[in-house]
C-alpha cells in the first residue's frame, strides 16, 4: 500500500536526500568496519541504531505532509512494503529498530505502542542490548541473536540505493525503490562457462541471516522464538554439485 502518490516538497526531499547521504551512509561506512572486525561496542550500536531510526522520523515528516498517516502504521508498512530480507525469522525489522532506539531515549516504552513487539519479544528496556566480545546480542527470554549483523545489516542495505532526486524519496517512501543485500537472486545462464562462477558463489556463500560465511556464522548459538537458530546458507536453489561439477570438467576438457 502506497503512503502517497504526488510529489513532496522539494526542500524536504532534499533534506531527506543530505541526511542518508551526508550522515546515514558516512557512518554506516564506519559502523560496517567495526562490525566486520567485531569490535562493536554499546554505544556504537546504539548511536548507529539512532541514527537509522531518525531517518524514519524524517520520512513520516515528508510522508505526512502528503497524507495523514500515524507513526505507528507508517513503520508498520514499511516493514511489510520492502519485507526487509536477510533473516526470516525476525519479519519486523524497521519496528524492532524503532522500538529499540525508544528503548534507549526513554526508561520505559510506551506499552501500547509496542503491544505486539512486547507479546514477541517481552519487555524491551535499555538492557535488551548487550556487548560481548565485539558483538551486540539482542537478549530477551524467547530470544537471542546478534543484532547488529540480524537487523542493523539488512535495515542499512534498504537505504543503499543512490537515492538523488525528489522522485526518488517518493518512490523510496513508498516503497518502490529500495536497496537489498541481494539474497535469493542468481543471474546464471546455466551453460558451462558460469559453471566455475557458479561453484565459487555456492563455496563461499554466505548465511542470509547473519551475513557472515560458514567459518564465521555464529547463528547456530543464537534463538529465535525459543528455539534454535541454524547457517542459513544463500544458496542457488538450482545449485546441484554433480551437475556443475561435470560441467566444470567438461569446459577443461574443452579449453585444452
Ligand atoms: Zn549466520
Amino acid at each position: 500500500m502506497e503512503v502517497y502518490t504526488k510529489k513532496s516538497d522539494d526542500n524536504d526531499a532534499q533534506y531527506l536526500l543530505t541526511y542518508i547521504n551526508n550522515v546515514l551512509i558516512p557512518s554506516s561506512n564506519e559502523f560496517f568496519i567495526l562490525l566486520d572486525d567485531n569490535k562493536v561496542l554499546l554505544h556504537h550500536a546504539f548511536s548507529f541504531n539512532a541514527i537509522l531510526a531518525h531517518a524514519i522520523d524524517y520520512m513520516v515528516f515528508i510522508a505526512n505532509k502528503m497524507s495523514k498517516v500515524k507513526r505507528k502504521d507508517f513503520i508498520f508498512n514499511f516493514d511489510k512494503q520492502y519485507s526487509v530480507d536477510g533473516c526470516v525469522h525476525i519479519n519486523n525489522k524497521f519496528r524492532l529498530l524503532d522500538a529499540v532506539n525508544n528503548s534507549f531515549k526513554h526508561v520505559e516504552l510506551n506499552p501500547k505502542r509496542y503491544s505486539d513487539l512486547i507479546e514477541t519479544y517481552g519487555d524491551l528496556t535499555f538492557h535488551s542490548l548487550s556487548a560481548k566480545d565485539g558483538k551486540i546480542f539482542f537478549e530477551s527470554p524467547s530470544h537471542a541473536f546478534d543484532y547488529c549483523r540480524v537487523v542493523m545489516r539488512p535495515i542499512t542495505a534498504i537505504f543503499k540505493c543512490d537515492l538523488k532526486t525528489t522522485n526518488d524519496v517518493d518512490d523510496f517512501i513508498n516503497g518502490r525503490v529500495y536497496g537489498c543485500t541481494g539474497y535469493g537472486y542468481f543471474d546464471y545462464d546455466y551453460e558451462p562457462h558460469d559453471a566455475i562462477d557458479r561453484m565459487t558463489d555456492a563455496c563461499g556463500s554466505e548465511c542470509m541471516d547473519c551475513g557472515e560465511g560458514g567459518d564465521d556464522c555464529d547463528c547456530p548459538n543464537f534463538i529465535y522464538d525459543g528455539k534454535k537458530a541454524e547457517f542459513a546458507e544463500n544458496l542457488d536453489p538450482n545449485f546441484d554439485f554433480e551437475d556443475v561439477m561435470s560441467k566444470i570438467s567438461g569446459t577443461r576438457e574443452f579449453s585444452k
